[in-house]
């Protein structure tokens, strides 16, 4: 399917696609993809372009405020008519993503299996550290992370007097068994760097992160790959934020084509990774390890030991960028090595 041109797509043309085709076509023909959060923003753009390159698409939304309050069937009806009316193949799940396992039974029960989780739906409930409340740091996980885990995790199991009545499973068996499964987990410069009004959602927003690195690490055996996105574009959570000739520039279209790739079959290796994508810009993050100092670990190693040497600790011109623990035994033998911190 390759550089398949775009005539001979099988959707009608009201659905966005490359104009000019800036490399290979990626399409994604008998793949499920389920888009949570795709009633609106950077989702339904997701759906969408999914539903345009052949996928069948799941697209969920609990269709409630920014702020997480009520909830409508509207906005992602709206969507599966675009997509239906376009010629693509699109259901609506209307669960919240706390009940994450639910949309994916949607999809399983619809289409039969699902190959892509895009982790996508969020909110906002902003307000300085000192005035936060249990609710807005609660609900903001629960969506967030919460959301994320039950998409990709087994329903718990209903049982009565001990037996199995059943046990709906979500995604993650499913990508085990057929050997494949791509997952986006969506972060935020919020959660990377910290935002001012923000703790809770930067506390999620980071956590996804450290989700996303364990399930790649977890998957990539049975070619189950998992990256996170810290994206940045124009939709209603940004636009009471920035001012509007910079929105006018923050299509969610241009986030897209990056989640896209990451969850297309050619992509065989970028596993783990941490995407900052808007405006037309796509990098890469890493840790970065600096060398560090050494302690012989005596009761020499005092608060003063440790001052002296800080300017090791925080150097970071002979860094590495690590994707796992330091190799604390190698450590621990050269610095059992040093003579006392006192010299
Ligand atoms: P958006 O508000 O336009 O879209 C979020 C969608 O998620 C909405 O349609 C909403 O109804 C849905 N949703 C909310 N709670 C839900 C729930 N419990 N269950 C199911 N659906 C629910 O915002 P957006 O900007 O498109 O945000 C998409 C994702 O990107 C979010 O996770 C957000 O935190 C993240 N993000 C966005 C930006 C940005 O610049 N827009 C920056 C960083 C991170």
């Amino acid at each position: 399917e390759e550089g398949r041109p775009s005539s001979v797509n099988p959707v009608s043309s009201n659905l966005p696609r490359a104009s000019i085709m800036a490399g290979p076509e990626l399409r994604f023909d008998n793949k499920v993809v389920v888009v949570t959060g795709a009633g609106g923003g950077l989702g339904k753009a997701y759906a969408l372009f999914f539903a345009s390159r052949g996928a069948s698409v799941v697209v969920n939304d609990l269709g409630g405020s920014f702020k997480g309050e009520g909830a409508s069937t509207k906005a992602a009806d709206v969507v599966v008519d675009e997509i239906r009316a376009a010629g693509g193949k699109a259901v609506a799940n209307y669960d919240s993503v706390e009940h994450g396992d639910k949309i994916i039974d949607t999809a399983v029960q619809a289409f039969g299996t699902v190959h892509v989780l895009i982790n996508n739906a969020g909110i906002l409930r902003d307000i300085s550290f000192k005035n936060m409340k249990d609710a807005d740091w609660d609900l903001i996980m629960k969506v967030h992370v919460e959301g994320s885990y039950k998409a990709c995790f087994l329903r718990r199991c209903c049982c009565n007097a001990g037996w199995l009545l059943q046990c709906s499973k979500a995604a993650w068996p499913h990508f085990r068994k057929q050997k494949y499964g791509r997952i986006i987990n969506t972060s935020s410069a919020a959660g990377l760097f910290g935002s001012f009004g923000q703790c809770n959602y930067s506390a999620a927003k980071l956590g996804l992160v450290g989700f996303s690195e364990t399930l790649a690490k977890e998957g990539a055996k049975y070619n189950i790959l998992c990256n996170a996105i810290a994206p940045v574009a124009a939709s209603r959570m940004t636009q009471t934020v920035m001012p509007e000739e910079v929105l006018a520039n923050l299509k969610p279209d241009w986030i897209v084509p990056v989640v896209a790739y990451l969850v297309h079959e050619s992509n065989q290796t970028e596993n783990g990774g941490i995407f900052e994508v808007g405006a037309g810009h796509v990098a890469k993050l890493r840790w970065e390890r600096s060398k560090g100092a050494l302690y012989k670990p005596d009761s020499t190693m005092t608060p003063g030991a440790i001052l002296k040497k800080w300017d090791q600790v925080k150097d970071f011109s002979s860094a590495s960028h690590p994707d796992g623990p330091a190799d604390f035994m190698g450590l621990l033998e050269q610095a059992m090595a040093l003579g006392s911190n006192d010299q």
